[in-house]
């Protein structure tokens, strides 16, 4: 069991034998001018260069001033392309999606990185050999994988990116006073997998609803077996609420809604200051600042472009991107029509769009662009290459030109 690791001792000694990468190799440049031709797109430069805007006919494109890959992600992905020119001969493995986005990931299949197999929801390791290379992919994996690699002797690559380390970290200083990380995220997400995997107690929570539970069974007291069963999954082995909610720290998965993150902690600061009082606070309560940059920016962004005059939105980026997901929230709190989609395949033929509402299953919309003049408000996920931004705009142009629209 992996909370029975000392995980600090482990990643440290990780960290120093040789077969362990979280740097590149050398190959900066070479990959770079790569990802600039397989990513990068002419149209959205010229659209960031035309104040985030573009009218062609009856459209007018209006872009968030932030969107698409992050920093975290370039990173990763940069060292994923790295590592196989590094290693032209060795068998090439990644633990999961390098991020979460298909073309991205399609195209390291196509470089003879291969995933590893799930089997009834495990991953089956028995396949990667003594030798090979194993990438850990931008949102980390949990100590007990790492942990089998390493006893393999593999060589590991980890794009691990240094945001979600740093919740990491976080979790180890609850761990050292004893207290239970509270992770607001989705406990399946593999970033909060691997996140829960460092602590020792945990509870994930996965929004305000849940919290607030949290929140009124920790001043009041419950039914132990009903907390048990609403939170099914998403804790510690043996974890009580009546014990393990006394002290407590806060933690998050990176790509969630920023603002709730926030609002979550504070509540569970002010209903601890409410049970313990002001000056017992630090003795039962632990938060760190862990919100990233690039979920933040693409966040303000978006609530800045929803405050426009849009016909509709579309969120481009994986159906199982949580950061996408997060924007799609916001224009739907903003009652804008909105579609999620994946690429630009989903748009067409005729004015038809396949997308995934909210918590839905993928779906048709026939007559999804209006007749006449459009204002289309257009972002996209951390893990979305702009070249996928721009096939998008430029089928919703075609789309209009050709006069589909009924
Ligand atoms: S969204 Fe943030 S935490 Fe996630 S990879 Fe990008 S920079 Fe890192």
């Amino acid at each position: 069991m992996t909370d029975k690791i000392d995980t600090k001792t482990f990643k440290r000694s990780l960290q120093h034998s040789g077969n362990y990468h979280r740097k590149g190799f050398g190959h900066e440049a070479e990959v770079a001018s790569v990802l600039n031709t397989e990513y990068q797109s002419n149209l959205i430069q010229q659209i960031r260069d035309n104040n985030y805007q573009l009218t062609k006919g009856d459209v007018t494109i209006r872009l968030a001033e932030a969107f698409g890959f992050c920093w975290g992600v370039e990173r990763a992905v940069a060292m994923a392309y790295e590592t196989r020119q590094h290693f032209p001969q060795e068998q090439i493995w990644i633990t999961n999606e390098i991020i979460h986005n298909p073309s991205v990931n399609q195209r390291l299949r196509e470089m003879e990185v291969k995933f590893i197999a799930v089997e009834n929801g495990k991953k089956d390791f028995s396949i990667v050999d003594s030798g090979d290379v194993v990438i850990l992919p931008a949102f980390g994996a949990s100590v007990s994988e790492m942990q089998i690699l390493n006893d393999k002797g593999c060589t590991i690559v980890d794009t691990t990116c240094p945001w979600v380390s740093k919740v990491w970290n976080s979790v180890e200083k609850h761990k050292k006073r004893n207290y239970t990380s509270i992770i607001h995220g989705k406990y399946k997400h593999e970033e909060t997998v691997a996140t829960s995997s460092f602590a020792d107690k945990y509870l994930v929570v996965l929004n305000m609803e849940q919290a607030q539970y949290v929140c009124d069974y920790i001043l009041n007291g419950g039914e132990k077996e009903e907390f048990l069963a609403k939170f099914k999954n998403a804790y510690s082995e043996g974890f009580d609420p009546n014990k393990d909610l006394e002290t407590i720290g806060i933690a998050n998965q990176t790509t969630m809604l920023k603002s709730e993150t926030e609002a979550i902690g504070k509540l569970f600061e002010r209903i601890m200051m409410q049970k313990y009082s002001p000056v017992k606070l630090n003795e039962h309560f632990m938060s760190f600042n862990t919100i990233c940059d690039a979920t933040q920016e693409r966040q303000d962004a978006m609530f800045e472009l929803v405050e426009e005059d849009l016909s509709l939105m579309v969120v481009i980026g994986g159906f199982n991107s949580s950061n996408t997901t997060h924007l799609q929230e916001i224009a739907i709190d903003y009652k804008i029509p909105s579609y999620h989609i994946d690429s630009a395949s989903r748009i067409g033929p005729g004015n038809r769009i396949e997308h995934k509402p909210l918590n839905k299953d993928i779906e048709v919309t026939e007559n999804w662009l209006p007749e006449g003049s459009i204002v289309v408000g257009v972002t996209s996920g951390a893990s979305t290459p702009d070249k996928v931004v721009a096939e998008a705009i430029e089928k919703i142009f075609e789309l209009k030109a050709a006069k589909v629209i009924a």
